[in-house]
Protein backbone atom coordinates (compact mmCIF):
# COMPACT_ATOMS: atom_id res chain seq x y z
CA UNK A 1 0.00 0.00 0.00
CA UNK A 2 1.02 3.54 -0.64
CA UNK A 3 2.52 5.63 2.25
CA UNK A 4 1.45 9.01 2.88
CA UNK A 5 2.45 10.43 5.74
CA UNK A 6 -0.72 11.31 8.70
CA UNK A 7 -2.44 14.87 7.54
CA UNK A 8 -1.00 15.59 4.27
CA UNK A 9 -3.05 16.94 1.46
CA UNK A 10 -4.93 13.54 -0.30
CA UNK A 11 -4.61 13.40 -3.92
CA UNK A 12 -5.01 10.10 -4.27
CA UNK A 13 -7.98 8.94 -6.65
CA UNK A 14 -9.19 12.07 -6.93
CA UNK A 15 -8.38 13.21 -10.42
CA UNK A 16 -11.22 14.05 -12.65
CA UNK A 17 -13.64 14.19 -10.20
CA UNK A 18 -13.85 18.00 -11.05
CA UNK A 19 -16.40 18.91 -8.03
CA UNK A 20 -15.13 21.37 -5.50
CA UNK A 21 -14.59 20.46 -2.30
CA UNK A 22 -12.38 20.55 0.83
CA UNK A 23 -9.34 18.78 0.14
CA UNK A 24 -8.98 15.89 2.81
CA UNK A 25 -6.03 14.81 4.93
CA UNK A 26 -4.44 11.45 4.72
CA UNK A 27 -4.78 9.46 8.14
CA UNK A 28 -3.69 5.83 8.89
CA UNK A 29 -1.68 5.02 5.73
CA UNK A 30 1.02 2.85 7.07
CA UNK A 31 4.05 1.13 5.70
CA UNK A 32 6.44 -1.00 7.06
CA UNK A 33 9.51 0.87 8.34
CA UNK A 34 7.64 3.88 8.99
CA UNK A 35 7.44 5.01 12.30
CA UNK A 36 3.72 6.10 13.71
CA UNK A 37 3.05 6.98 17.63
CA UNK A 38 1.10 4.15 19.63
CA UNK A 39 -1.85 4.05 21.84
CA UNK A 40 -4.23 1.70 23.22
CA UNK A 41 -7.47 2.74 22.02
CA UNK A 42 -10.95 3.01 23.30
CA UNK A 43 -13.48 0.94 22.99
CA UNK A 44 -15.64 3.87 22.33
CA UNK A 45 -13.67 4.87 19.25
CA UNK A 46 -13.27 1.52 17.91
CA UNK A 47 -16.56 1.17 17.87
CA UNK A 48 -17.32 4.90 15.89
CA UNK A 49 -14.37 3.37 13.45
CA UNK A 50 -16.01 0.08 13.31
CA UNK A 51 -19.69 1.87 11.96
CA UNK A 52 -17.53 4.26 9.75
CA UNK A 53 -15.80 1.35 8.10
CA UNK A 54 -19.21 -0.54 7.25
CA UNK A 55 -19.33 2.39 4.54
CA UNK A 56 -16.90 2.00 1.88
CA UNK A 57 -16.20 4.93 -0.03
CA UNK A 58 -13.27 4.46 -2.74
CA UNK A 59 -12.50 1.08 -4.31
CA UNK A 60 -8.72 0.30 -4.02
CA UNK A 61 -7.57 -2.24 -6.20
CA UNK A 62 -7.39 -5.68 -4.93
CA UNK A 63 -7.05 -6.39 -1.23
CA UNK A 64 -4.21 -4.59 0.44
CA UNK A 65 -2.54 -6.48 4.04
CA UNK A 66 -1.13 -5.36 6.08
CA UNK A 67 2.65 -4.60 5.95
CA UNK A 68 3.07 -4.65 9.72
CA UNK A 69 2.43 -8.00 10.35
CA UNK A 70 2.77 -11.52 9.04
CA UNK A 71 -0.88 -12.20 9.63
CA UNK A 72 -2.30 -13.14 6.67
CA UNK A 73 -5.88 -12.71 7.54
CA UNK A 74 -5.29 -9.13 9.21
CA UNK A 75 -8.41 -7.36 6.71
CA UNK A 76 -10.50 -10.40 7.95
CA UNK A 77 -12.09 -8.55 10.85
CA UNK A 78 -14.79 -9.11 13.42
CA UNK A 79 -16.62 -6.84 16.33
CA UNK A 80 -19.56 -7.47 17.87
CA UNK A 81 -20.98 -10.44 15.76
CA UNK A 82 -20.27 -8.85 12.84
CA UNK A 83 -17.40 -9.22 10.23
CA UNK A 84 -16.02 -6.89 7.47
CA UNK A 85 -13.48 -7.51 5.17
CA UNK A 86 -10.79 -4.41 5.21
CA UNK A 87 -8.28 -3.60 3.14
CA UNK A 88 -9.70 -2.66 -0.29
CA UNK A 89 -11.40 0.36 0.24
CA UNK A 90 -11.11 4.00 1.93
CA UNK A 91 -13.39 5.27 4.31
CA UNK A 92 -13.83 9.28 5.60
CA UNK A 93 -14.27 10.69 8.84
CA UNK A 94 -15.96 13.92 8.75
CA UNK A 95 -15.23 17.00 11.71
CA UNK A 96 -17.93 19.60 12.94
CA UNK A 97 -15.68 22.50 11.22
CA UNK A 98 -15.61 21.09 7.69
CA UNK A 99 -12.35 18.71 7.95
CA UNK A 100 -12.50 15.87 6.44
CA UNK A 101 -9.96 12.93 6.61
CA UNK A 102 -9.18 9.77 4.28
CA UNK A 103 -7.95 7.17 5.67
CA UNK A 104 -7.88 3.15 4.52
CA UNK A 105 -10.27 0.95 6.02
CA UNK A 106 -7.33 -1.36 7.38
CA UNK A 107 -7.20 1.75 9.38
CA UNK A 108 -9.30 -0.28 12.14
CA UNK A 109 -6.61 -3.31 12.27
CA UNK A 110 -3.80 -0.71 12.99
CA UNK A 111 -5.52 0.79 16.40
CA UNK A 112 -6.82 -2.41 17.21
CA UNK A 113 -3.78 -4.31 16.60
CA UNK A 114 -1.12 -2.47 16.10
CA UNK A 115 -2.03 0.35 18.96
CA UNK A 116 -2.37 2.88 16.09
CA UNK A 117 -2.64 6.61 17.23
CA UNK A 118 -3.95 8.72 14.70
CA UNK A 119 -3.30 12.88 15.15
CA UNK A 120 -5.74 14.34 17.96
CA UNK A 121 -7.83 16.14 15.51
CA UNK A 122 -9.04 12.87 13.50
CA UNK A 123 -9.61 11.48 16.80
CA UNK A 124 -11.98 14.38 17.51
CA UNK A 125 -13.23 14.34 14.37
CA UNK A 126 -13.88 10.66 15.40
CA UNK A 127 -15.51 11.31 18.60
CA UNK A 128 -17.54 14.06 17.94
CA UNK A 129 -18.46 13.88 14.37
CA UNK A 130 -21.04 12.49 12.26
CA UNK A 131 -21.20 8.17 12.19
CA UNK A 132 -23.10 6.04 10.06
CA UNK A 133 -26.25 5.53 10.29
CA UNK A 134 -26.51 8.97 10.87
CA UNK A 135 -28.21 10.82 7.95
CA UNK A 136 -25.94 13.72 8.25
CA UNK A 137 -22.97 11.55 7.69
CA UNK A 138 -24.18 10.17 3.80
CA UNK A 139 -25.15 13.64 3.34
CA UNK A 140 -21.68 14.85 4.01
CA UNK A 141 -20.36 11.77 1.45
CA UNK A 142 -22.91 13.11 -0.75
CA UNK A 143 -21.86 16.84 -0.49
CA UNK A 144 -18.17 15.19 -1.24
CA UNK A 145 -19.59 13.96 -4.48
CA UNK A 146 -18.70 10.62 -3.04
CA UNK A 147 -20.64 7.10 -4.02
CA UNK A 148 -20.34 4.57 -0.94
CA UNK A 149 -21.72 1.58 -0.64
CA UNK A 150 -21.65 -1.40 1.87
CA UNK A 151 -18.32 -3.11 2.80
CA UNK A 152 -18.14 -6.39 2.10
CA UNK A 153 -19.52 -8.42 5.34
CA UNK A 154 -18.61 -12.18 4.86
CA UNK A 155 -19.91 -14.77 6.67
CA UNK A 156 -17.04 -16.75 7.02
CA UNK A 157 -13.01 -15.93 7.05
CA UNK A 158 -12.12 -16.62 3.00
CA UNK A 159 -10.21 -19.43 2.44
CA UNK A 160 -6.43 -17.70 1.21
CA UNK A 161 -4.13 -19.64 -0.92
CA UNK A 162 -0.45 -19.10 -1.82
CA UNK A 163 1.72 -20.38 -4.53
CA UNK A 164 4.65 -22.30 -3.43
CA UNK A 165 8.35 -23.23 -5.14
CA UNK A 166 8.70 -27.03 -4.14
CA UNK A 167 11.13 -30.22 -5.22
CA UNK A 168 9.51 -33.05 -6.34
CA UNK A 169 11.45 -36.08 -7.58
CA UNK A 170 14.47 -33.23 -8.57
CA UNK A 171 11.78 -31.36 -10.11
CA UNK A 172 10.46 -27.39 -9.00
CA UNK A 173 7.44 -27.55 -9.42
CA UNK A 174 4.92 -24.73 -8.73
CA UNK A 175 2.10 -25.82 -5.60
CA UNK A 176 -0.90 -24.29 -5.01
CA UNK A 177 -1.30 -24.02 -0.82
CA UNK A 178 -4.02 -22.96 1.50
CA UNK A 179 -2.44 -20.58 4.31
ZN1 LIG B 1 -1.11 -5.87 10.99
Amino acid sequence: MTYYEDLSEYSYHEVGVGISHPKAKNVGWLAAGKKFRTSEPTKHLLDKLWNICKVSVVQMRGIHQCELCPNVDADFATRNDENLLLGSAEIRVFSHNGDVYAAPTLIYHYMLDHQYLPPDEFLRALNEGPIPPAQEYFERLAKLGLEWWKTSAPAEKPERFRFVRETVGGETVIVKKKV
